[in-house]
């Protein structure tokens, strides 16, 4: 760390130290303030009220980054072939595999496969060391699955990978379109300012998405057009614009080339045809047009579902052009705005973490870019050939292209598609380095050498967000471990390749000022990304640097900007270029043998593959298991109740998850969440079901559609357990695990086998005696055993209906519940948990055997509102009985929606479910 890491606060509490950081999960970029305990295990997060991102705001997953502190499953020591090692041996290795590698085959035999959660300056170190010393290309980052598209649809219409907007474009709007973004739980702060800015002024909110997902609780109109459409339906727009004379002639005369043509392709798009591809009705679609055409301050968002496509850069444009062609751009309230999925995706995108770009947002196509790099760089030369992106990666991986490969900071091995391909590319690789928190991920097993990384909270560097401003990382907590920066474990790495000279940076700040005096080398305006103001920035002023945006070149003042109101794109006649956007549908269709179509996203509380976010229970509340959601209709026909368990397939592998049986989709689509992996679920990995197809622009998977079938599975016997230990789930047929509160996990179960013995899987599960003398399998009725003095375990068995009920006790306290049924398991969850580590009384013990909350105690059902953990019995009760009608009064009875709001979505359909039922 250089400098002072911490900026202090003012805190009520004059002992407490408050570091003011930024939330590292989405790409919003919350400013918080945090103040760690004082053994750094937990800490007290607010919003930072300040920082112009968010004002004070969070979401549920920022409000309990405090929860997620603790070191329990952290690498904290290199490890050398699943051994101990020193730092010298491990980087010793990983450049001694490089070396070797390149010596032999060349450069383009390395890889880095980097990530949206490392810092700015980690990532203009990594691409500083491949593209400019080591000689390839080949360096990647996982933003390749996020946002790819956008970044080549904005190259293709403004030379440059421009976000025109600002977030305050959300609030001065008329009209805010969102296209495949469910704003509501993948970037909820800025939800909750258009939310809120709705309310006060009338803001129209329209929401493109086959699924009627919880932002469309704000919805004046909701297209739920068919998945993989939007090319069809925004070219109806333009053609549409231009036929209403809502077009900007002036601004297409002075600023653009390309109109003509592309609205030709457009005029092929009449309402009818349009109607017929999308599947929407002709007057909604017309409503739209209508909406749009008559509001000059319209800003469209944009998000994975328009970005995780074949077709994916041709739907960015799609929407560019119309913005274009009505001069809606850069202007206070009007333009295109893409939302990034990662909290530093955009900094990876300005250092050139795409294996297509150079760093500054410069091009590696581009000769004159290339040679100014190099020579900044002090290197004869950098690739003028594109490196491999993602899937192209690790299919030369899988091939034996690549002969050593380095893992920063992500998990490809459940992000990717046709996950087991990838997985079997890795376990075959003659050499791979993880660098990680996280000790034991389904990619650090197959590591070679593993490194241990920093943290949030205890690394230091910057991040960029998706409105082009660049905030502060700090840390607050002393390294743990052995772990180190990944800044340094690179120049440390370089170092050792022998370019030492060129990475001997005292820190991150030495690092950031390199990288600003690069985006203002030679720049005078002809690039976008200029930040040359922060070049020679001093440690004492990095440590205390506020929010600003770019860009900020030399001697000018922070100050928030817009570009292209005025035309000024980066192309070489300083004109934006209207794109014919041709429609074609999905890379793979559903047949016979794969009739349903899989669609894949996130869910409000859990973040990427869970690394950070399963270390709370308070989050694991919401969801705990992994799940697909299915049409009634759809359900119906293949038998499936709510609960069950279901196996997804496609041509590549198999999940089985637990049935949401939900209108939300449409007829023939399923919707499964991304975050499971091999760690938390025996087969959740939704990812080994996706084919890698890509957009031919972006390279960019199409991760919304793939071909599945259905089917229901039929387990001989379900099961639920509390427990302190922590199962692993692949020891099981089929088992999710989730942490509970207490220290404990929650812990689903099924198999279409019975055990040998219900006692012995009952110990292994829970732990405490080994006692069948006490309950002989296969015996009825409640017994009780007693077997090393601590642990007691009561148990209930009805063979009949193989109905097997545990409850542990230690000391007074319940310590392991597990129930097993034919049937899915119906006992509360909530209430099951809530009585692990509590103390039981002797006379309510048996109680605890029948998986019911006795007399007096209410069941608080399934947790809505992660803030207050309230459960959706809890609501149901204010709504029915106490007469709350609407959100707020909800959180007038309950509190719940009335800290983060990510949960009032949710509240609200309760309520609409309530009325439904009540009319009907
Ligand atoms: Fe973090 Fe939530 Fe803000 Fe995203 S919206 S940056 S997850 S607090």
């Amino acid at each position: 760390m250089d400098g002072n890491p911490e900026l202090h606060v003012a805190s009520a509490d004059a002992s407490e130290t408050v570091t003011k950081t930024t939330c590292p999960y989405c790409g919003v970029g919350c400013g918080v303030l945090v103040a760690p305990s004082p053994d750094g295990l937990t800490a007290r997060v607010e919003g930072d009220p300040d920082h112009p991102a968010n004002f004070g705001r969070l979401c549920s997953k920022g409000a309990a980054l405090g929860e997620t502190l603790s070191l329990d499953d952290r690498l904290l020591t290199p490890q050398v072939d699943g051994q101990p090692a020193t730092w010298k041996n491990a980087l010793d290795r990983v450049a001694d595999a490089f070396s070797r590698a390149i010596s032999a085959h060349g450069p383009d035999s390395v890889a880095m496969y980097v990530s949206g959660q490392i810092l700015t300056e980690d990532y203009y170190v990594a691409n500083k060391l491949m593209k400019g010393f080591v000689g390839t290309a080949n360096i990647d980052t996982n933003s390749r699955l996020c946002m790819a598209s956008s970044v080549a649809g904005h190259k293709r219409a403004f030379g440059s990978d421009t976000v025109p907007g600002t977030y305050a474009d959300l609030e001065c709007a008329d009209l805010v379109v969102l296209v495949g973004s469910n704003l509501a739980w993948c970037h909820p702060v800025l939800f909750q300012r258009l939310r809120q800015a709705r309310e006060q002024r009338g803001t129209k909110v329209v929401v493109i998405d086959p699924r009627e997902t919880a932002t469309c609780e704000i919805a004046d109109l909701h297209l739920a057009l068919n998945p993989g459409t939007d090319v069809a339906l925004f070219n109806g727009l333009l053609a549409h614009l231009a036929d209403a004379d809502c077009t900007d002639a002036n601004y297409i005369d002075r600023h653009t080339n390309g109109f003509d043509a592309a609205l030709s392709v457009a005029r092929s798009f009449s309402l009818s045809r349009v109607a017929d591809v999308t599947g929407l009705r002709g007057a909604d679609i017309a409503a739209f047009y209508e909406l749009v055409a008559r509001t000059p301050r319209t800003v469209t968002v944009y998000s994975q579902g328009v970005n995780q496509s074949s077709a994916g850069t041709d739907k960015v444009n799609a929407i560019i052009n119309c913005h274009l062609a009505t001069g809606r751009i850069g202007k206070v309230g009007a333009g295109p705005f893409s939302v990034t999925g990662q909290p530093n995706a955009m900094g990876g995108r300005e250092t050139g973490g795409l294996a297509n770009m150079l760093a500054a947002h410069m091009e590696l196509a581009n000769a004159g870019h290339r040679d100014l790099v190099a020579r900044f760089w002090g290197v004869d030369r950098v690739p003028d050939q594109p490196g491999l992106k993602a899937i192209d990666m690790f299919e030369a991986v899988a091939s034996g292209e690549i002969k050593a490969l380095w893992i920063m900071a992500t998990n490809p091995v459940d992000s990717l598609p046709d996950a087991d391909r990838v997985r079997a590319a890795i376990a075959q690789c003659p050499f791979v380095a993880v660098s990680d928190v996280t000790a034991k991920t389904d990619t650090t097993e197959l590591a070679h050498v593993l490194l241990p990384a920093l943290a949030w909270g205890e690394k230091d560097g910057t991040v960029t967000n998706s409105e082009r401003r660049i905030s502060r990382q700090r840390a607050f907590l002393h390294p743990p471990g052995e772990a180190r920066a990944d800044w340094w474990q690179i120049c440390e790495v370089a170092r050792r390749l022998g370019y030492g000279d060129a990475f001997s940076y005292a820190g991150p700040s030495h690092i950031f000022s390199e990288y600003a005096a690069l985006t203002g080398f030679e720049n005078a305006g002809t690039r976008d990304l200029d930040v040359s103001a922060l070049a020679g920035i001093a440690p004492r002023d990095y440590a205390v640097l506020a929010p600003f945006q770019w860009p900020r070149p030399r001697d000018e003042a922070p100050r928030e900007t817009r570009f292209f109101a005025n035309g000024n794109f980066y192309t070489p006649d300083g004109r934006a270029t209207f794109i014919e956007t041709r429609f074609r549908p999905p890379a793979s269709t559903p047949d016979e043998a794969y009739p349903l179509q899989l669609n894949t996203g996130r869910i409000r509380d859990q973040w990427h593959t869970m690394t950070r976010t399963a270390k709370t229970p308070r989050l694991a509340a919401h969801y705990s298991e992994p799940f697909a959601e299915i049409h009634p209709d759809d359900a119906r026909a293949a038998g499936i109740a709510t609960a069950d368990l279901v196996e997804l397939a496609s041509p590549l592998g198999r999940v089985v998850v637990r049935a949401v049986i939900t209108d939300r989709g449409k007829r023939g689509s399923v919707f499964v969440p991304m975050h499971w992996t091999g760690q938390f679920a025996s087969d959740g990995r939704v990812c080994v079901l996706v084919e890698a197809n890509t957009d031919p622009v972006s390279g960019q998977p199409e991760l919304k559609y793939s071909p599945v079938s259905l089917r229901r599975v039929s387990p001989a016997w379900f099961g639920f357990a509390v427990t302190s230990r922590r199962p692993d789930p692949a020891q099981y047929a089929y088992a999710a695990i989730a942490p509970a509160s207490g220290g404990g996990w929650r812990v689903e179960l099924a198999d279409s086998a019975q055990p040998e013995s219900w006692d012995q899987l009952a110990l292994d599960l829970l732990g405490g005696p080994a006692s069948p003398g006490a309950n002989a399998p296969g015996g009825d009725g409640a017994g009780n055993a007693e077997a090393n003095g601590h642990v007691e375990v009561l148990s209930y068995h009805d063979a009949a209906s193989n109905q097997h009920r545990f409850a542990a006790f230690a000391d007074g306290a319940c310590c392991g519940l597990l129930f097993v049924g034919p049937q899915p398991v119906a006992v509360s969850r909530t209430w099951a948990i809530s009585q692990f580590a509590s103390q039981i009384a002797d006379g309510d013990r048996l109680r605890l055997l029948a998986g019911r909350p006795g007399a007096g105690v209410p069941d608080r059902g399934a947790i809505i509102c992660a803030c207050f953990e309230v459960g959706q019995n809890e609501i149901t009760d204010a709504i029915t009985r106490q007469g709350a009608v609407t959100v707020d009064a909800v959180g007038a009875c309950t509190q719940a929606g009335t800290n983060c709001g990510s949960c009032r979505a949710e509240l609200g359909r309760l309520i609409h479910e309530f009325a439904l039922a009540k009319t009907g």
